[in-house]
């Protein structure tokens, strides 16, 4: 027997229908581009995305078509989000972190037929247009004071000027909600990057996740600022979760240096903000340099990266700020887990509660997840057993976009992370490595994360890796890689001493070297293929 309740499809455009009706006169601040602060509600939020939909449909886009975005986090990047999926297109956020060549190969795979851009980024997009034939027009998302006189761009439009003639009515249509609804490729950290793509019933429900006390905890007496950008996984939600919530919205624009995030937070009032370990650690040397505290900021999550317990431990106890740390991926919508502690620990000791803070946390509703072994058995949730990741829920991806990736699913079902993992019997799951990264000495599984962690706890390290290095007694040995910060002086003995009683001795790197740089990705995370490739053939000493 069926129940009986209204079969209303879960869509994007119900977000903003509600926030402009509800939320009427909430705020929506953003730094733009071009120099200043641009400021409306919720009410022009939605009058302009129906404008952007009519324009959309004057340029021929179809349900399905693709449209991507090359944007900081603004106004108009969110008219994009509301405009494009709302009308039933698919909003391709591409990230302009990646390398060239991964640009041209995603708005190609992609084929995007539109391609949304800002004032920043058009000396890229000359570079990329030769290259993306497929892309019809190219629209700047400015005004007409702002476009350049000359451009070799085919077919260059003005953002303004396309909403300018177009009607504030507009109805939002309807459809099912598994619907495509946006497009968002993986920074490619192990392989090319892959398409994740969203529907509207994934993104709905990752969006009252993402709201939930032991999550976000948005309402609508919160200030958000998302600094995690706009072109990465969907800011991790915050652009729909802030009007499910009618959360008064902050967007930064390119201003992501600590002194602009600073004044922002202070002359809005945010009390509430998102972003990667390295603007964390940015925001928190400013202030301590400048002396400053937050009047209004209470809360904020880290993820993408392991937030050190350094970093936990400065905003707690210096800035008065909970730091909540979170673990996910494109391929999770991104959210998968938050660390919030639960009753049970609130009776234990400030150290002993840190150290569970600095794990990635417990499955957020809508994620499942499990740790196993090589063989695919389940292993054992006592927080020492390491295994693969397993991750499945109505917000994880299914398959890849126009990709075969075979063996991404197991038999039964589940998403492997990539990640290995473990789980400790309260539901607080560690990362302790990429499962490309996984140290293996003696047989027995190192975690290389928690190694790094250690060593960024050091006064005088900025910046640390640890490998696995060929061995001959051990098979592989971990190597700590390390840049010491300006004018320190810490040698390779007092770094190893530094790790006495802190784990296991046979955990203790066998060796350090010093670097003036380790490899990165193009969005900022340490690249180990290339650092391995760096010390193949190292000789211990
Ligand atoms: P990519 O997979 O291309 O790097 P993502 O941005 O989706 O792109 O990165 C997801 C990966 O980032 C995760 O699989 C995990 O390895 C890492 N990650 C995310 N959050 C955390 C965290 N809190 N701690 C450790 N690693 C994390």
């Amino acid at each position: 027997m069926l129940g009986l309740m209204m079969q209303e499809p879960l869509r994007i455009a119900g977000l903003l229908e509600h926030a402009e009706k509800w939320h009427a006169d909430t705020e929506i601040v953003s730094r733009l581009a071009e120099g200043g602060l641009h400021r409306y509600t919720y009410a022009g939020l939605g009058r302009r995305s129906r404008q952007l939909a009519h324009a959309l449909a004057r340029l021929g886009m179809q349900r399905g078509d693709r449209v991507g975005t090359l944007a900081w986090n603004t106004h108009r990047h969110l008219e994009l989000y509301y405009g494009v999926s709302g009308s039933g297109a698919v909003c391709h956020t591409v990230n302009p972190r990646l390398f060239f060549e991964q640009l041209v190969y995603i708005i190609n795979h992609a084929e995007d037929r539109l391609l949304f851009f800002d004032l920043t980024f058009l000396p890229l997009v000359e570079k990329l247009a030769p290259s993306c034939p497929k892309v019809e027009s190219w629209v700047l998302m400015t005004d007409r004071a702002h476009m350049p006189e000359t451009t070799t761009l085919p077919d260059l439009r003005c953002y303004e000027d396309l909403l300018a003639t177009e009607n504030a009515e507009y109805a939002w249509p309807y459809f099912d909600e598994n619907t495509a609804s946006s497009l968002c490729y993986t920074s490619g950290t192990t392989d090319q990057p892959k398409g994740v793509l969203y529907s509207h019933r994934s993104t709905l429900l990752h969006s009252y996740a993402a709201s939930l006390p032991d999550c976000f905890n948005c309402s609508a007496r919160d200030t958000v600022l998302p600094v995690v950008p706009m072109f990465h996984v969907n800011a991790w939600g915050i652009p729909y979760a802030a009007p499910l919530n009618g959360c008064k919205l902050v967007l930064p624009g390119p201003g992501l240096d600590a002194a602009s995030l600073y004044e922002l937070y202070e002359t809005e009032g945010v009390t509430f903000t998102a972003g990667v370990p390295t603007i964390w650690f940015g925001l928190l040397t400013f202030m301590r340099e400048k002396k400053l505290q937050f009047t209004t900021l209470r809360r904020m999550i880290v993820g993408g990266a392991s937030c050190p317990p350094a970093l936990l431990k400065a905003f707690d106890e210096e800035l008065g700020v909970e730091i909540r740390h979170a673990w996910g991926m494109s391929e999770t919508s991104p959210l998968g887990t938050v660390c919030t502690l639960k009753t049970q620990q609130l009776s234990l000791s400030p150290d002993e509660q840190f150290a569970i803070q600095t794990k990635q946390g417990r499955a957020i509703f809508g994620v499942d997840m499990q740790i196993v072994d090589d063989a695919g058995q389940p292993l054992p949730h006592d927080g020492v057993a390491f295994g693969d990741l397993l991750v499945r829920g109505p917000f994880i991806v299914a398959e890849y976009f126009r990709t075969l990736h075979p063996g991404e699913l197991t038999a039964s079902g589940w998403f492997r992370t990539g990640d290995v993992a473990t789980i400790d019997p309260n539901g607080f799951m560690q990362i302790t490595d990429r499962s490309k990264d996984v140290i293996k000495s003696g047989g027995e599984w190192i975690s290389s994360i928690e190694l790094e962690n250690l060593a960024i706890g050091h006064p005088h390290i900025a910046e640390a890796a640890v490998i696995g290095v060929p061995h001959p007694k051990w098979s592989e040995r971990p190597l700590l890689v390390v840049v010491r910060k300006p004018e320190a002086t810490v040698t390779a003995e007092e770094l190893l001493a530094f790790y006495d009683g802190k784990v296991a001795r046979w955990w203790i790197p066998e060796a350090v070297e010093f670097v003036t740089e380790l490899p990165h990705t193009a969005t900022g995370k340490l690249l180990k293929t290339q650092l391995r490739k760096n010390f193949a053939g190292y000789q211990w000493p």
